[in-house]
C-alpha cells in the first residue's frame, strides 16, 4: 500500500491532544503510536504499509472481518432515512424495534425462560451500568430494597465507568478513584492453572470455585445479595476458561437463595463461543445478558442488556417510569448496522462453524502449543485461546512480573506482522469468526514464530 500518511505528523498530533484509555500517556508519548490507516479481512495496514494479522479481531469485536460493504451501506441509507432521533418520548424507530425483535428471537430460552426484551447503551460499560440500575429497581419493586449488594470475581472485566470498573475486579481500577462503589464486592476467578491444588481435578476445582459464591452470599447475608455479575469465559483477565462443573454449580446457588444471574457476553456472544449466547454453551439461565462489540462486529457503537422475563415482567407491569437511559439508546444508524451484521452472520453460519469446524480446528492446533518449551496450558474456547509463558514448565515456575515476559513475547508479535493481546504473562487471542484453516494455520505459524523469538531472547539474556 503506497503511504499516503505523514505519519510523523499524525503522530505529533496524537501525542500533543489525544489521551488515549488505558494508557500510560507520558511513555506512549515518547515512543509514538502505530498509525493504523486501513484494514481488510483479518489483516490491518500500518501508515508505514506493515501488514499486521489481527488475531484480536480489533479489541474482540470485528467478528465479521474487516471492510464488509454491507454494513457501510446500512450505516449509508439509515443516515440518509433517519440518522438520529431519541427513544425517550414515547417514539421508536424501525431499526430499534426490529433489532429487539431479532435479539429476542436469537436468544435460546432455557427451562421454558425466555428473553423477550432489550434495554440499548452505546457500550458494554454502559450496559453493565444499566444492569446495577435495573437490578436495584427490580428488588425496590419487590419491596427488598436491602438486596443491593452485586457480587462479581476478581480479575472480571466488566467496563471501565464507575459501576462497570467497581464490578470488574481489576486491583489496578480500583486503585485510582476510590473503587469499587459500595455494596460491590468480588469473589476469586476459576483459574485453574493459578488456583487449583495440587492434585485437584479440573472438575473439583470448578466446584469448589463455585463454592465461593456461596460462601460470600453467606458471609454478606443472603438477603441482602441482589446479583452475581460474571463473564462466561473471562476475557480481558486474560481468556480464563473455567472448568465445565463452574457455571451448572454456580445455577444451582443462586437458585438456592433466589438472587438474580447476570451473564455479562460483550465478549462472548454472536458466535464468538459457537453460540449466538454463551450462557446456552455453559448449560446456565440468566436473568440479564450484556452484549456490545460483536453485535455489530465492532463497526459502529452499540450496546445493551437482554432482559429476561423474570425482571421484565417486574420491570414493566409493576415499574412506572424507569429514570435511566441515554441519548444514544435504540440509535438507529447502531441498530440498523447490527441488523446487517447479524444478518451476515447467519447468512454464512458463523456462530455453527466456530462450533463445528473453526474452533475445534483452532483447539487441535492451540493444543499443539502446549509442546512449546515457553508454553504451559494452551487452550481454546470456540474462538478465543490463552496461553501461559512460564520459566519452568516442567514445575509451572512463572516469570518474575517484573520482566513483563507479555510485553516482551507482545513486541515480537508486533514486528512480524501478528496483533496479539498480553496479560501479564498471558498471551491471548480472540481472531474474527470469518477465518479459513489455511489462516488458522497462518496465524499459528506466526506465533510458534513470536514464542521462539522470545525464547531466544530470554535465553540470551539468562532468564531461562
Ligand atoms: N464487559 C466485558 C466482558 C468486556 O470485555 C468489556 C470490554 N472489553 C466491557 C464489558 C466494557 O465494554 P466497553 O469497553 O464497550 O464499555
Amino acid at each position: 500500500m503506497p503511504n499516503t500518511v505523514d505519519t510523523a505528523h499524525i503522530q505529533s498530533l496524537d501525542s500533543a491532544h489525544f489521551l488515549h484509555p488505558f494508557t500510560d500517556f507520558k511513555d506512549l508519548n515518547a515512543r509514538g503510536a502505530k498509525v493504523i490507516t486501513k484494514a481488510e479481512g483479518i489483516y490491518i495496514w500500518d501508515s508505514e504499509g506493515n501488514r499486521l494479522l489481527d488475531a484480536m479481531s480489533g479489541l474482540w469485536c470485528v467478528s465479521v472481518g474487516y471492510g464488509r460493504k454491507e454494513l457501510a451501506d446500512a450505516a449509508h441509507q439509515q443516515m440518509m432515512a433517519l440518522p438520529y432521533y431519541n427513544s425517550f418520548f414515547q417514539t421508536t424507530n424501525v431499526p430499534a424495534a426490529t433489532l429487539a425483535a431479532k435479539l429476542a428471537s436469537l436468544a435460546p430460552k432455557v427451562d421454558g425462560r425466555s428473553f423477550e426484551h432489550v434495554f440499548y447503551s452505546s457500550s458494554g460499560s454502559e450496559s453493565n451500568d444499566s444492569n446495577v440500575r435495573m437490578v436495584r429497581r427490580y428488588w425496590d419493586l419487590l419491596g427488598q430494597p436491602q438486596r443491593k449488594v452485586i457480587i462479581s470475581r476478581h480479575n472480571g472485566y466488566h467496563g471501565s465507568t464507575m459501576a462497570a470498573a467497581s464490578l470488574s475486579g481489576m486491583s489496578y481500577m480500583h486503585a485510582q478513584g476510590d473503587l469499587p462503589i459500595p455494596n460491590i464486592t468480588h469473589i476469586e476467578q476459576p483459574y485453574f492453572f493459578e488456583n487449583a491444588r495440587s492434585g485437584e481435578t479440573s472438575d473439583e476445582f470448578g466446584l469448589r470455585a463455585a463454592g465461593w459464591l456461596e460462601a460470600k452470599i453467606l458471609e454478606v447475608g443472603p438477603d441482602k445479595v441482589a446479583a452475581f455479575i460474571g463473564e462466561p469465559v473471562q476475557g480481558a483477565g486474560g481468556v480464563i476458561i473455567p472448568p465445565a462443573t463452574y457455571w451448572p454449580e454456580i445455577q444451582r446457588i443462586v437458585d438456592k437463595y433466589g438472587i438474580l444471574l447476570i451473564s455479562d457476553e460483550v465478549i462472548c456472544a454472536f458466535g464468538r463461543l459457537g453460540h449466538w449466547f454463551a450462557y446456552e454453551k455453559f448449560g446456565y439461565k440468566p436473568d440479564l445478558v450484556t452484549f456490545a462489540k460483536g453485535v455489530t462486529s465492532g463497526y459502529i457503537p452499540l450496546g445493551g442488556v437482554l432482559v429476561g422475563d423474570r425482571v421484565a415482567k417486574v420491570l414493566i407491569e409493576q415499574g412506572g417510569e424507569f429514570n435511566h437511559g441515554y441519548t444514544y439508546s435504540g440509535h438507529p444508524v447502531a441498530c440498523a448496522v447490527a441488523l446487517a451484521n447479524l444478518q451476515i452472520m447467519e447468512s454464512e453460519n458463523l456462530p455453527e462453524r466456530v462450533r463445528t469446524d473453526l474452533g475445534p480446528y483452532l483447539a487441535s492446533k492451540y493444543a499443539a502449543l502446549n509442546e512449546h518449551p515457553l508454553v504451559a496450558h494452551a487452550e481454546s474456547c470456540g474462538f478465543v485461546a490463552g496461553l501461559v509463558l512460564v520459566k519452568d514448565k516442567r514445575t509451572g515456575e512463572r516469570f518474575d512480573p517484573d520482566l513483563s515476559v507479555g510485553m516482551l513475547c507482545r513486541k515480537h508479535c508486533f514486528a512480524n506482522g501478528l496483533v496479539m493481546r498480553a496479560v501479564g504473562d498471558r498471551m491471548i487471542i480472540a481472531p474474527p469468526l470469518v477465518m479459513t484453516h489455511a489462516q488458522i494455520d497462518e496465524m499459528v505459524a506466526l506465533i510458534l514464530l513470536c514464542l521462539d523469538l522470545t525464547w531466544q531472547e530470554l535465553k540470551t539474556a539468562g532468564y531461562v
